[in-house]
């Protein structure tokens, strides 16, 4: 399983070490008769190709079509996810933080790559990389910048740190001129790097991209 825990804390010879001891209790664990290797590639499998940010989009473009979930998404992102269908794990305690005219909201895991498995599948490489989670807390606008985007001066850039117990979805704005659009569409402007807060959701020329 990839790592989650709060303890290769930088790249290296630390995750290397990580690594060997993975496929160590792996092959024993197999050796043993305890797990199936088809069972543990299975789950890795699940988590690379049919949990991904899709579900995330799906979760937004209903906030943005329908009032009252966006409502409860905002109060319990957690139980609003989960009336999708999107649990399980790494989606516990989920928050939800929504983007506006004048704020910006940017998500990191400082420590090591916690993130919302259950809406946005695995983290991107860059999400945990050192540099990424040590420049999003001293220079988020240089982050949005690497990233491509550039915001008005007077936008305020929250920057919310990701835990084992808390882990955050960015609701980014609605796209202009999107009024109407059924939930389908409207999920095929939202990216993923828009619900880590590294983009912005794609103008509605870019739907179905
Ligand atoms: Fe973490």
């Amino acid at each position: 399983m990839p790592h989650d825990g709060h303890h290769a804390h930088e790249a290296g010879t630390e995750l290397s070490e990580m690594d060997a001891r993975v496929r160590a209790l792996e092959s024993l664990l197999v050796e043993k008769g305890y797990v199936d290797p088809a069972a543990i590639e299975a789950i890795v499998q699940t988590y690379e190709t049919k949990v991904g940010p899709r579900n995330g989009a799906r979760v937004v473009a209903r906030a943005w079509a329908d009032p009252a979930y966006r409502a409860r998404l905002l109060a319990d992102a957690t139980a609003a996810a989960a009336e999708l269908g999107y649990s399980g794990r790494q989606g516990e305690h989920l928050v939800a933080v929504e983007n506006g005219p004048g704020v910006h909201n940017l998500v990191v895991c400082t420590l090591c790559s916690c993130y919302p498995w259950s809406v946005l599948g695995l983290p991107p490489a860059w999400y945990k990389s050192a540099a990424y989670r040590a420049k999003a807390v001293i220079d988020p606008r240089g982050v949005l910048a690497d990233f491509g985007v550039s915001l008005p001066a007077g936008v305020e850039i929250r920057v919310w740190d990701s835990t084992a117990e808390i882990r955050y979805l960015v609701v980014p704005e609605r796209p202009a001129g999107t009024e109407g659009w059924e939930e389908e569409r409207l999920a095929g402007l939202v990216t993923r790097d828009s619900m880590i807060g590294t983009g912005l959701a794609l103008p509605r020329e870019e739907a179905g991209r």
